[in-house]
């Protein structure tokens, strides 16, 4: 199904299929999603199987607007509203204390829920056809990168699932921001489409998840347990260069061997002539990375490159979160360039 072609007799297809328990790729303006019915528990665990998804990693539930929050969570905040309001529909997901309804199979055994509202008409209708909260987790193979075109999903999830719904490239390219709004402050566990300085703006103050910028130990028990997961990660080895975009050009040049590729700034590619090389947008332009960056750490994979080397930008604004995903794809391997 493509929405250009799409009908009102698709949405209903789709959300017939959900309903009746099956799986539906669903376009999002984050990245394309695996979606079941968040009620069922088995649909739910049959994303889980397609992924090969870790048991203990939380599901989102996607709604197609605030007022269905109280159906599935308790002790909504004010707070919760005024982001709503704000952000919704948007690439903004929520934790709050879910309802007893909400199976364990969502939420990986936790009392609560993580919730959005996506930005896309024809999600947001299929939902409200389905009359059901929709479960879904970026639709990628567990540990690769999630996708942002439905010929990307379907790399990872054909002969899985049992359609897919094509709303062509998707607007943001990395997954929601996430906030726990039941902790004080309000922790930042994901950045993604939402700022840090955009959250600071509506809630004061906002603490950001050590997760969001270092590995987790070996011992350690995160906030939310998909954050332990390595990420995003091509099959070749990638090492995160900071610093100014000139300097960790600079720095790249000289550490780079025959048969490496580069992720880089537009401003930079020509410099790494002879290799494979990925252009991750205009070094000023950080929507445009968060766009490419999932693309650029697919496209290696259908090549022989040795290792991957990335330029990365500063982490204000979107950068938060273009640099999250590089660093997780590099299991935080970083360098500053001197
Ligand atoms: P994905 O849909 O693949 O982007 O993964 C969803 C992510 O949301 C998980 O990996 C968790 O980090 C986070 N998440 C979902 N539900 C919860 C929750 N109840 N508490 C904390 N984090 C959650
Ligand atoms: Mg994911």
């Amino acid at each position: 199904m493509r929405t250009e072609h799409l009908t009102e007799k698709d949405i209903q297809r789709a959300a017939d299929l959900l309903r009746s328990g099956g799986l539906v790729g669903i376009p999002t303006e984050t990245v394309y999603g695996l979606g079941a019915n968040g009620l069922d528990a088995e649909a739910v665990r049959r994303i889980f199987l397609a992924k090969g998804r870790p048991q203990d990693n939380p599901l989102i539930l996607h709604i197609p607007s605030a007022d269905w929050l109280e159906r599935y969570c308790q002790h909504v905040p004010p707070a919760a509203y005024a982001l709503a309001e704000r952000f919704w529909p948007g690439p903004l997901t929520m934790i709050l204390p879910r309802k007893p309804l909400v199976p364990d199979a969502v939420t990986a055994g936790l009392d609560t829920v993580g919730m959005r509202c996506p930005d896309h008409p024809v999600t947001r209708a299929i939902i409200r056809a389905a009359g059901v909260p929709v479960a879904a987790p970026s639709g990628n193979s567990s540990g690769r990168p999630s996708p942002t075109t439905a010929g990307h999903m379907l790399e990872d999830m054909e002969g899985k699932i049992d359609a897919i719904v094509d709303g062509g490239p998707c607007a943001v390219g990395v997954e929601s921001t996430i906030i726990d709004l039941t902790c004080m402050p309000p922790r930042l566990l994901r950045p993604g489409g939402v700022t840090l300085e955009q959250l600071r703006a509506v809630l004061g103050e906002v603490a950001v998840d050590s997760a969001v910028t270092r590995l987790m130990g070996a011992g350690e028990r995160p906030r939310a347990p998909g954050m332990k997961y390595r990420h995003y990660a091509p099959k070749a080895p990638v090492t995160v260069v900071t610093g100014e975009p000139e300097r960790s050009a600079a720095c790249i040049a000289r550490n780079l061997e025959a048969g490496d590729g580069v992720i880089c700034f537009d401003e930079f590619a020509e410099r790494f002539a002879g290799h494979t090389v990925e252009k991750l947008g205009p070094a000023s332009d950080k929507a445009e990375q968060a766009r490419r960056v999932f693309d650029a750490l697919r496209a290696f994979d259908s090549t022989g490159v040795k290792a991957i080397w990335a330029q990365c930008p500063d982490p204000s604004g979107l950068g938060l979160a273009v640099s999250n995903r590089l660093n997780k794809a590099a299991g935080f391997h970083i360098i500053q360039a001197p």
